[in-house]
């Protein structure tokens, strides 16, 4: 069989392998069932099983409250920048507001300003999205419809270390790169959407968190597909959902809950893995150099270049040649990027640290 490597990609990225191998050992025959999770019934009494623990394992994990509605839907990420202000802005009377601290968040309202009069509250594209706002360079409308935020730029590497103070307005959060890999106060929050694919299961299913009142407000004149309160009724089973999808966030997040209890467990490593690299890139004397500023820099992704960037083609060479796969930054930044989600190991993290530290000596 194929080796396999330390797999630094943003998404999709890294499983873990404990999750895997449970997958592949009930490829064939779900035990009770006798056929593949892909070949069964969406509303089979195997499958019902799987939903319901995927959703209690969020529940738990990020102790959601009652009053929250889990979905698992689909159409990625991006679908959701639509379906936000088709809710929630389209027929509010309101407008929208949107912090802008990456690549995503600039889409995000990009997209919203197709249904609605969306705005900028703050945009650090000045500074090629390596910071996030001082509370005091928010334009915040407290008539919004919504706050919206980007809690991780996946690109950018820039992470809300909190969650910004945006009045009463409902908070609306993509937290797709960084959901799961610390606690967070779901009760701050109107909506909070991920991707799965980066810290909760593969590509094909998104999760979106939603306050029960809020998705009761979504208009009558949506097709049913896009109606947050349609799909919130259908419990995510209105069309058939993306099954394996779905079967391997329960997957994803037994692993989560039985290796780590806790989302305070899991932030610890996660906090270990990430600081292991700004220390080599803090302590190169300038030969990798950082993006983000240090108030807000990610836990799970960490972009760096290499000072002399002719060097950035050796030293992605190099990493692959022994097993550090996928380092290439995104090209509006540049340089590289290590995504070290919940499944990438610490051992995978100090075998790129010892990495970079050799690469600097030999370079420098
Ligand atoms: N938001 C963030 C923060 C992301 O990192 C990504 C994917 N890289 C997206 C949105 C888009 O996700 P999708 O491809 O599922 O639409």
């Amino acid at each position: 069989m194929e080796k396999r490597v330390y797999n630094f990609s943003p998404g999709p990225a890294a499983l873990p392998l404990p999750a895997l191998e449970e997958a592949q050992r009930d490829l064939l025959a779900m035990p009770g069932a006798g056929v593949s999770v892909m070949e069964m019934s969406h509303r089979s009494k195997q499958f019902t099983a799987i939903i319901e623990t995927a959703e209690a394992n969020l529940r738990k994990l990020l102790a959601i409250p009652e009053n929250y509605h889990v979905l698992f839907l689909q159409g990625g990420a991006q679908m959701q920048f639509g379906m936000v202000p088709m809710n929630l802005l389209r027929n509010s009377g309101k407008s929208a507001d949107y912090i802008v601290t990456g690549t995503w968040g600039k889409k995000a309202l990009a997209a919203a300003k197709t249904q609605g009069d969306a705005r900028a509250a703050f945009d650090a594209s000045d500074t090629n999205f390596n910071r996030i706002p001082e509370a005091s360079e928010l334009e915040l409308d407290p008539n919004a419809a919504y706050v919206h935020i980007t809690s991780n730029e996946t690109i950018q590497g820039v992470q809300f270390p909190t969650e910004p103070d945006v009045g009463d307005a409902p908070l609306v959060c993509d937290s797709s790169s960084d959901i799961l890999g610390w606690p967070v106060d779901v009760s701050k929050y109107g909506i909070l959407y991920a991707c799965a694919q980066k810290n909760v299961g593969p590509s094909g299913v998104t999760v979106v968190i939603i306050r029960e009142d809020l998705a009761a407000e979504s208009p009558a004149d949506l097709p049913p597909m896009l109606r947050y309160q349609d799909l919130a009724a259908g419990k995510s089973l209105m069309n058939t959902p993306p099954t394996f999808a779905i079967y391997m966030v329960k997957l994803v997040t037994d692993w989560l809950l039985r290796e780590f209890g806790d989302l305070e467990k899991m932030a610890e490593v996660n906090r270990k893995k990430s600081g292991m690299l700004y220390d080599v890139i803090d302590g190169s004397g300038g030969f990798y150099l950082p993006h983000a500023q240090a108030n807000c820099r990610s836990i799970m992704n960490v972009p760096f270049r290499l000072a002399n960037a002719d060097l950035d083609a050796p030293f992605l060479e190099e990493a692959g040649g022994v097993g550090l796969a996928a380092l290439k930054g995104h090209r509006s930044v540049g340089g590289c990027r290590a995504s070290i989600y919940n499944a990438m190991p610490v051992e995978g993290v100090e075998a790129l640290r010892d990495f970079m530290l050799d690469f600097a000596k030999k370079n420098a």
